[in-house]
């Protein structure tokens, strides 16, 4: 079933289907749905996300699987023993083709985009808003005032950081491999006027990381998963921080999916 229109999700202006992921507000477009409602019996028999495709936007000649979905529930009473829980869920999403939840976003989104006649795609990992102002919040109010972040992107996340220690006239130092990453974020933080908070260090991560001078009082880390455990290593006991106070703390996205060594 193909989406009827896209609508803002600030302003609710309302937009033809097509290539575009923002309004002219600036806000993330949603795609909306007119036709019937799908019976459960027109669900198909099957366990991963295809079981939904009677729901999605693809005719199933578009469908490109690797097996995505499906994902089990799991009890986990050892891990609710230490937490003191009663009872522990967890959503195994690991079992995914890119061993996270977004490879369902993105199996629909890809082949979508290929309909609509996109010849190459480029995407942005940004915190959702929620998280970035809870990051934001916690780093203003402990009062940290030097923090590295290892991934910059668009510079969403250098946006809320910088503001957390503006008020005490902190700085944000913030590592990205990608030239045109950080040229995005210069803009957007020039724009937003937190331009002057934030030293944009570009390169390698481990290589940058290895020449900057610390003290940092708080890392935040939102690189690719790959290069996590090293990088986050280097942050942590390398020179960058070997001469911050002891237990820096450390915030990681990523951390949460890392591939089991
Ligand atoms: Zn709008």
């Amino acid at each position: 079933m193909r989406p009827a229109y896209l609508e803002c999700s600030a302003c609710a202006k309302r937009h033809e289907v097509g290539l575009r992921n923002l309004c002219d507000c600036g806000a993330p477009l949603f795609a909306r749905y007119e036709g019937p409602e799908v019976a459960r019996d027109r669900l198909r028999p099957r366990s991963d996300l295809w079981r939904y495709a009677p729901l999605l936007p693809l005719e199933d000649r578009e469908i490109v699987s690797r097996g995505e979905g499906g994902t089990p529930i799991l009890h986990a009473p050892r891990l609710a023993q230490d937490l003191g829980f009663r009872d522990l869920l967890v959503k195994d999403e690991g079992r995914n083709p890119t061993g996270t939840f977004k490879a369902r976003g993105m199996a629909v989104a890809v082949p979508m985009a290929k309909t609509r006649g996109a010849k190459a795609l480029g995407r942005t990992r940004n915190l959702q808003r929620a998280t970035a102002e809870v990051l934001a919040l916690w780093i203003r109010s402990s009062h940290r005032r030097h923090v590295l972040e290892i991934g910059t992107s668009n510079g969403y996340s250098t946006l809320w950081l910088a503001w957390a220690v503006q008020p005490g006239g902190g700085r944000i130092t913030s590592v990205a491999r990608s030239a045109a990453k950080h040229a995005l974020a210069d803009a957007n933080l020039r724009q937003a006027g937190l331009r002057d908070a934030v030293e944009l260090a570009q390169g390698e991560g481990a290589e940058v990381i290895a020449r900057l001078d610390g003290p940092f009082d708080a890392v935040f880390f939102d690189a690719d998963r790959s290069s996590a455990p090293s990088i986050s290593r280097l942050a942590s006991v390398g020179r960058s921080s070997s001469r911050s106070t002891h237990g820096t703390p450390s915030v990681a996205k990523v951390r949460l999916c890392w591939p089991s060594p």
